[in-house]
């Protein structure tokens, strides 16, 4: 068996808080107890939120953590051109189409909506002429055509996932109308390019696994494995997010050693027994996926509050 290859793949807009450590720990555990290799890449298509400054402070408080990796490829926003011709493949294949529609039209009561909260894109443009199209004045976004075919994940936290592209979701945006990339194409390139054999990251992106298995066989790239980390829970219940200023790295390298941060998330997870200090060394020797909660993990450090 060869070894695995895992990525980090933080956006730099601002310091970590304990939901992104905890998805890179796991994502650092599971390819380091197998001698895999690590890759680091920054995800910053949104240039307006992100800097390098940030993007500093996000490799230093990886290494402060005790999670290393082997190669940093080209951050996202300096990769528009390989974007392209990936784009153009698509294109090629006759899978692309320009989308008028506003954002107001697609939110509109008259999509069909999932229930967790995200729209079915009903293909609306897809079947435009090409005088429709000039007439509508306006710099459209590309979609990509979906098959009517179910998709597998089969990951290694959450078991099995199943979606229908078609139903679940509809032909979606590779290619905003400002010219940006979204995330589901950046991502599937650089994973592919980089050859990633294992994505690990927080259960909020379950979802966009069957669009990326999806380009995946359109640009003839493997499928990596998946693994899909719950969600962190303050004690009281509440999620944590980046508004939550004093559980973001910044405040924590104040108070705790990074033992005692790895052993508090190590411990709630279900990855330790008790709760003491660990090194991400230590834990590695001991990670298996099988004893990581599935569900939302509340934290169970009072020290960190
Ligand atoms: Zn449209």
């Amino acid at each position: 068996m060869t070894a695995p290859v895992g990525r980090f793949a933080p956006t730099p807009s601002g310091r970590m808080h304990l939901g992104n450590v905890f998805a890179a720990l796991i994502a650092w555990l599971s390819v380091r107890s197998r001698n895999g290799h690590l890759v680091l890449r920054m995800e910053d298509l949104d240039t307006q939120r992100t800097s390098a400054e940030f993007a500093e402070t996000l490799r230093q408080d990886l290494l402060w953590l005790g999670l290393d990796w082997d190669l940093e490829t080209a951050p996202q926003s300096q990769r528009s051109s390989v974007y392209d011709q990936y784009f153009q493949q698509l294109a090629d294949l006759g899978l692309l189409y320009p989308c008028y529609c506003t954002r107001s039209q697609l939110h509109s009561v008259n999509a069909p909506h999932l229930s967790d909260g995200t729209y079915v894109y009903p293909g609306t443009c897809r079947n435009l002429t090409l005088e429709d199209r000039t007439a509508k004045n306006r710099t459209p976004s590309w979609r990509v055509k979906v098959p009517d075919r179910i998709w597998t994940v089969e990951d290694l936290c959450q078991g099995r996932y199943v979606e229908n592209l078609t139903t679940d979701c509809g032909d979606f945006v590779v290619r905003r109308a400002d010219g940006v990339y979204v995330y589901q194409l950046a991502v599937t390139v650089d994973d592919g390019e980089a050859g990633v054999t294992e994505v690990v990251r927080g259960t909020d992106l379950l979802s966009s696994a069957p669009r990326q298995m999806y380009l995946q066989e359109l640009f003839g790239f493997s499928h990596p494995d998946y693994g899909h980390v719950p969600l962190l829970l303050a004690p009281d219940g509440r999620r944590l997010s980046k508004r939550d200023m004093d559980l973001d790295l910044g405040q924590l390298r104040l108070r705790l050693k990074p033992e005692q941060l790895i052993g508090s998330l190590a411990f709630s997870a279900g990855l330790m027994e008790k709760a003491e200090p660990v090194s991400t060394r230590e834990l590695a020797a001991e990670f298996r996926w099988e004893k990581l909660k599935k569900d939302s993990i509340c934290l169970q450090a009072n020290d960190l509050f």
